[in-house]
């Protein structure tokens, strides 16, 4: 049996006639640049994700560079990221020219660690970016305490965290900014690249608006500096026919998680920890195994398609090698990077699938702990 990490062409099928009409629509107009589909896009994601505004832009990547720039953020300035995440958290930082400074993760969630948190702060502290990976949103509280303390902003890079809530707040809503993806992989996915700001404050809301149009306002007059961050209105209309699904669509995921989770419990595979006061969106469903790499080529004989994300930590990468990090220096993002493997979660995924790849799983942990019950933990559930 296949079944792959991700089939986008299963969910495309349910939908077709809509995606199609959408696209038509679009194109009969012949508004190709921003116009009613993205304004309408950016008000039903803001309302989603608990603010009053959405700015779409191009791209998730550029949604965190434009962040940056409207929030004042350049050479000189530091902002703490997390280590063990994409790599567009930290590319920004560098790209307006400040200086990412790599923070420790939480070994049980992969988010950053707020208690080690504050250690990375210094004078030139000018932004915490916690990123909400995998789907499950960070330990806010305390990360918006130790902001609120040193008097820096809070950039919520929730690129795959769309509607994941920390105690009932929406991913995006609790920092200064929310930065998110409509990257085809991510939960709300478009047919290319995309993405949203979401805010609370009017007046970088308006500072965001004129960033993504190159600074200008008026027409050929330019404040600043922006750049072509806007969000194609294809990718907009698109996006409008698959939001009304992403709750069913995320709630498919967490079903899925929880047929995992039964099968692998009393293995030697370590299961995502989820938090009781978080919901997650399960962008991804991840394990970790000391023997993975021998796991991934169990799963590949048996058909099933996995991910390392990721399996290298942003503080060991070439391009930040000036930065001065070393082997050794953020040892629980390391220790990740070398176990964690994703399985297959999206919701279209069949029972039968599903209960293949548990097998397959249970089947090989079981040989290396000699507890292989698959059969009974799936008909518990
Ligand atoms: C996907 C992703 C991004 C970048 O989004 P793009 O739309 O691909 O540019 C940034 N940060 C994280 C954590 C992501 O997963």
């Amino acid at each position: 049996m296949k079944v792959p990490l991700l089939d986008l062409k299963t969910q495309y099928q349910s939908i077709r006639s809509e995606v199609l009409d959408a696209v038509g629509d679009v194109l009969e107009s012949q508004v190709c640049i921003l116009g009613p589909k993205v304004a309408e896009l950016e008000e039903r994601v803001a309302a989603l994700s608990g603010c009053k505004y959405g700015v779409g832009v191009s791209s998730g990547t550029d949604a965190i560079l434009a962040a940056l720039m409207a929030l004042g953020i350049g050479a000189g300035d530091e902002v703490i990221v997390p280590s063990f995440t994409f790599f567009a958290t930290a590319g920004c930082v560098t790209r307006v020219g400040a200086t990412p400074v790599f923070a420790e993760i939480d070994p049980r969630t992969y988010n950053m660690d707020a208690e080690k948190l504050e250690r990375a702060i210094t004078r030139r502290t000018k932004a915490i970016m916690p990123v909400h990976l995998f789907g499950q949103m960070c330990d806010m509280d305390p990360i918006l305490e130790i902001a609120a303390r040193h008097g820096v902003l809070v950039i919520e890079d929730a690129a795959q965290a769309i509607s994941a809530t920390y105690k009932g707040c929406k991913a995006g809503s609790m920092g200064t900014v929310g930065c998110l993806s409509f990257y085809p992989t991510k939960n709300l996915g478009g047919v290319g690249d995309g993405g949203m700001l979401v805010t609370n404050d009017a007046a970088l809301h308006e500072r965001l608006v004129v960033m993504r149009n190159h600074g200008m306002k008026p027409k050929y007059h330019h404040q600043f500096v922006g750049g072509n961050f806007r969000l194609d209105p294809l990718q907009a209309a698109v996006l409008l026919v698959k939001l009304p699904h992403l709750d069913r669509w995320s709630e498919g995921r967490r079903r899925n998680a929880a047929l995992y989770d039964a099968a692998f419990a009393g293995t030697s595979i370590s299961t995502p920890w989820i938090s009781p006061e978080m919901v997650s969106i399960f962008n991804q469903y991840v394990i970790r195994t000391e023997r993975r790499d021998e796991l991934i080529a169990h799963l590949e004989r048996n058909g099933v398609g996995t991910e390392i994300y990721y399996p290298v930590p942003l503080h060991l990468q070439e391009c930040f090698r000036d930065l001065g990090y070393k082997q050794g220096d953020l040892p629980v993002s390391e220790r990740a990077a070398r176990e964690v493997v994703a399985l297959p979660i999206y919701p279209e995924l069949t029972r039968e699938q599903i209960e293949h790849v548990c097998r397959v799983i249970v089947e090989w942990a079981g040989q290396r702990t000699g507890s292989g019950q698959v059969g009974a933990s799936l008909r518990s559930h």
